[in-house]
């Protein structure tokens, strides 16, 4: 929460104008006691309350055509493509089961149909996002819906497979190590979706996962990191970890630190563990000292940037096609707009791709010249 409440912070100082809308703003009074000079604060789903303080304090464009999309607040070569909402799992440092419910999985006809008219609209790439991606259809038993006239199931694969076809780049997030997350990979292989997962492990040792109640089983984690590149060597695997998780000892973060040297994983966060009012984990006993949180914090972290600065030297010498966001500054597919590095070069317009050899590195970006 309160890094949440430092990025509504940030916004204001930044921007000024200011609409929370989320789990967040669901909580009475929290956002407005901290931050009183936010233009409006609405709930999870309130698309008709943010649009309404959107304009209310903006006017709104008349635009026949992208009217029909919706709301679309990213800039227009790419775009976020919700397919579920809620989510199964209760891990117990998590509120967002109790605000917004059991997994409910939208119509694959309509993500599809969605996806379509984004495409169309000039959008590059599609960021598929929800709670929990590889639970696509579990809710719905993987009911058959149509795509374009055809018949497909309401599932994951599928999906992957019928946003592969409309040519613009596909990014998954929120995808959990099940076994059947290895069928997507051939697609990444073949590039009809972008090789790159975001799939938060949150943790190594198989003591703290089951304290967290965490999907999918701890043990094979590693067995199916190594198995997804042997498919696709060129996969980029993004996580977040959290230490100081309540119980958590000097022998469970070895494990997570052997875990992070063995996975050599692409792009890591870290948060050190801070409560959620009314999370079950609140309830269980040996806190972790908030120094020793941080500390352990540090050290995963500092280990993690020579893991990723390594990574990112290996890629000098390449030529990479990258999706230009603004003049000079892109993304290749192994870059996740807001959450991972950026590729710099000169020129290029927002939308374009183009191919970029990369001359030099740093700890989060790279450095190349365009052909
Ligand atoms: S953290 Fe766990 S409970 Fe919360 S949304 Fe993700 S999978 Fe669901």
């Amino acid at each position: 929460m309160e890094e949440s409440l430092d990025a509504i912070g940030e916004a204001l100082s930044e921007n000024g104008k200011v609409i929370v809308t989320g789990c967040l703003g669901a909580k009475e009074g929290v956002v407005a006691k901290v931050h009183p000079s936010v233009l409006a604060i609405t709930g999870p789903h309130d698309t008709a309350g943010v649009m309404q303080a959107v304009h209310q304090h903006l006017p709104k464009p008349h635009d026949p055509y992208t009217d029909l999309i919706g709301v679309k607040l990213t800039p227009p070569h790419y775009a976020y493509l919700k397919i579920s909402e809620g989510c199964n799992h209760r891990c117990t440092f998590c509120i967002i089961p109790s605000m917004r419910g059991d997994l409910v999985s939208r119509p694959i006809g309509e993500v599809a149909q969605e996806a379509e008219n984004l495409v169309k609209a000039g959008v590059r790439e599609l960021l598929v996002v929800s709670q929990d991606t590889s639970a696509y259809g579990v809710d719905v038993k993987y009911r058959t819906g149509f795509v374009g006239g055809k018949p497909v199931k309401t599932r994951m694969l599928d999906l992957c497979r019928a946003l592969g076809d409309l040519g613009a780049w596909v990014r998954l997030h929120y995808v959990y190590p099940y076994p059947h997350v290895d069928d997507i990979i051939p697609l990444m292989a073949q590039g009809r979706i972008l090789p790159y997962l975001d799939v938060p492990f949150q943790h190594a040792s198989p003591r703290i996962l089951k304290l967290m109640k965490r999907p999918a089983s701890a043990e094979k984690v590693l067995e199916r990191v190594r198995k997804w590149r042997s498919i696709c060597p060129d996969i980029t695997i993004r996580s977040t970890f959290i230490t100081g998780f309540p119980g958590e000892t000097e022998e469970d973060f070895s494990q997570l630190m052997q875990f992070i040297e063995e996975a050599q994983l692409d792009r890591v966060g870290c948060f050190a563990y801070s409560p959620v009012q009314g999370a079950a984990a609140n309830g269980l006993p040996d806190p972790v000292p908030e120094d020793v949180k941080e500390e352990r914090k540090q050290r995963f972290m500092l280990r993690q940037q020579e893991i990723s600065r390594n990574k990112l030297q290996a890629k000098i010498g390449k030529t990479l096609k990258v999706l230009v966001d603004e003049p000079g500054v892109g993304r290749s597919s192994a870059d996740a707009p807001e959450i991972d590095g950026v590729v710099r070069f000169k020129g290029g317009k927002p939308g374009e791709f183009v191919s970029v050899t990369i001359d030099r590195a740093d700890e989060h970006d790279l450095y190349g010249r365009r052909l």
